[in-house]
């Protein structure tokens, strides 16, 4: 039988120098890319997010077809992507279906089952988007009692000889500086922050957007302010903006939060480093050269790098470890809705009205928004963690399912049980208070445990401690949270809880 390869180039495997292009024969070959409606909307999606995927992967199809690269570009297909394999398989008369690991656990499955079910051999190349394989972090992972950050990002630091000095010690004598990465901004405000670069839409981009309108009128969010960067190049220079004009303060207000500040000093690469149009490590690279030129600090780009050698390595490889079950955790057995307000940011709360309200401009927030802003409180109203995954998917253009999932289901909700954290993020509208300017005009007051005044983050912050003291107190990180419950007269716990369901009953309203 002749050889006929079908390439298929997924919506987030966006990369020229891809090693499905290397030694890509013609005569033999072609790509396959396929815009198809199931993936737009399987979630329900911000129109930013699905015209930034179509935007680049059109882009991407262009320069296809420069580098005359046989390519079928399937647009606006109402089949899902499954089915518009298969019939180009059969219609073509396809031996071989090659493409890199996909970033969904879903897909990967279904492209097995489709290659076995139709007799085709199929070859799934290694995504060099990561430091670390799939199959190296299952071997780190094996024999570990406990999967934690720090032991496998000192492990990645080491072994890519990255901030290691020459007696092969962490550079500065520490692993961390998060000490120094966590300050508010001052009571002024963030002062004058250097802005992102944007990309003003192009003709490609435009086209994108009026097919997004008709297609997805109801769709949540906005493409006005849609800047992102949906070509490699343009990639690049977001990277060349970032560290030359943004790196220098990312350290030092990573945690920081100001109401009408989107973006504080970060870095907004996510987006382009999850399709591909950006390697992670020319990212670090590019922040080791400006270290070493001296223009910034070694806790700053220490604090950089952890997140994308270590962080981003590590979701991936857990994700791939505990999936499918990751999917389906509910450590508490949580089974509320997801507040309607989530898709609209109409709440009094003013820190979850400017988190959410600036999801729904530009589709991004930033992490500590996304951890202790939307997530503490999703966990806090006791929210069915697959609701609360789902939108976290819909909603932010970076948001892939290897990297959106073990956030949501392990850091933000502790869903899977502390599998890889040590204890659930919560904290009450004091921490707002201290990390923000979100409380100076809320109608509602991060020191109030219960009343029409309380703020709900605080009453549903102590209402869970008191749930859940037993735990908490067997926890060495977090029984200063109960020592402080302890501190609470009876009467005003009871007090607590009774204002804390009247929350829950009517958490549309808050
Ligand atoms: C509940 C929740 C959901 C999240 N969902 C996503 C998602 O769908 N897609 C996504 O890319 N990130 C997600 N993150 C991680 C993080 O919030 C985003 O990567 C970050 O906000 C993107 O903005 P930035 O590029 O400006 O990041 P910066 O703050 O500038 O950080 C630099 C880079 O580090 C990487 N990074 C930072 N933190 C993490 C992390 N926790 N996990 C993986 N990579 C990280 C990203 O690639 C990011 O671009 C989520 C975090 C939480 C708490
Ligand atoms: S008072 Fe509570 S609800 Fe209001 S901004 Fe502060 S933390 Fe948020």
């Amino acid at each position: 039988m002749i050889e006929k390869r079908l390439v298929l180039v997924l919506g987030d495997q966006l990369d020229i120098n891809s090693s499905l292009l290397i030694g890509f024969d013609p005569s033999t070959s072609e790509v396959l890319m396929v815009e198809s409606q199931h993936e737009s909307d399987y979630v329900w999606s911000h129109k930013a997010k699905i015209a930034f995927f179509l935007s680049a992967m059109r882009h991407f199809a262009e320069e296809l077809r420069r580098r005359d690269i046989p390519l079928t570009y399937i647009k606006e297909s109402n089949l899902s992507i499954e089915q518009a394999i298969r019939l180009q398989i059969q219609e073509k008369c396809i031996t071989h279906l090659v493409c890199v690991e996909p970033g969904e656990w879903r897909l990967k499955k279904a492209l097995e089952a489709l290659a076995s079910d139709l007799n085709v051999k199929l070859i799934v190349h290694e995504d060099t988007h990561f430091y670390c394989t799939i199959n190296e972090f299952q071997q780190w992972a094996a024999d570990k009692k406990e999967l934690r950050l720090e032991y496998f990002y000192r492990y990645m630091r080491k072994k890519h000889h990255i901030l290691i000095d020459q007696a092969s010690q962490p550079e500065g004598g520490a692993w961390n500086y998060d000490d120094q990465n966590r300050r508010a901004y001052s009571k002024n405000g963030p002062g004058l922050i250097n802005d992102p670069l944007k990309f003003e839409p192009d003709d490609i981009t435009r086209e994108v957007f009026d097919f997004v309108e008709q297609q997805y009128p109801s769709h949540p969010g906005s493409l006005e302010q849609f800047s992102w960067p949906v070509t490699r190049g343009q990639a690049l220079m977001a990277l060349d903006h970032f560290v030359n004009h943004r790196l220098e303060s990312f350290g030092t207000y990573q945690d920081a939060m100001w109401k009408e500040t989107p973006f504080g000093w970060h870095s907004l690469l996510s987006a382009a480093l999850n399709l591909k149009l950006l390697n992670p490590r020319e990212v670090i690279e590019q922040v080791l050269d400006v270290y070493q030129h001296g223009s910034v600090t070694l806790a700053t780009v220490e604090g950089f790098i952890r997140q994308i050698l270590g962080w981003r390595e590590f979701v991936r490889g857990v994700y791939y470890l505990d999936m499918p079950n990751m999917k389906k955790a509910n450590h508490y057995d949580h089974q509320q809705p997801l507040p309607k307000w989530y898709w609209t940011g109409q709440t009094q709360m003013n820190c979850m009205k400017d988190a959410v309200g600036q999801t729904l401009k530009y589709g991004y927030a930033h992490h500590i928004q996304r951890l202790m802003i939307t997530g503490n409180f999703a966990l806090l109203a006791e929210v069915l963690p697959e609701e609360v995954s789902d939108w976290y998917l819909g909603i932010y253009v970076d948001a892939i399912e290897w990297v959106e999932l073990p956030n949501v289901i392990g850091m933000a909700l502790f869903a899977n049980g502390g599998r890889f954290t040590s204890k659930p993020y919560v904290a009450s509208g004091a921490y707002v208070k201290r990390m923000s300017n979100y409380c100076d005009r809320c109608q509602y007051k991060p020191e109030l445990r219960y009343g029409d005044q309380a703020c709900p983050m605080t009453t549903l912050y102590w209402n869970f401690l008191i749930k859940h003291q037993e735990t908490f107190n067997q926890n060495p990180r977090t029984r200063l949270m109960t020592a402080n419950l302890s501190k609470i007269a009876l009467e005003d716990q009871k007090l607590i809880q009774v204002h804390a369901k009247s929350i829950l009953d009517r958490i549309d309203f808050v």
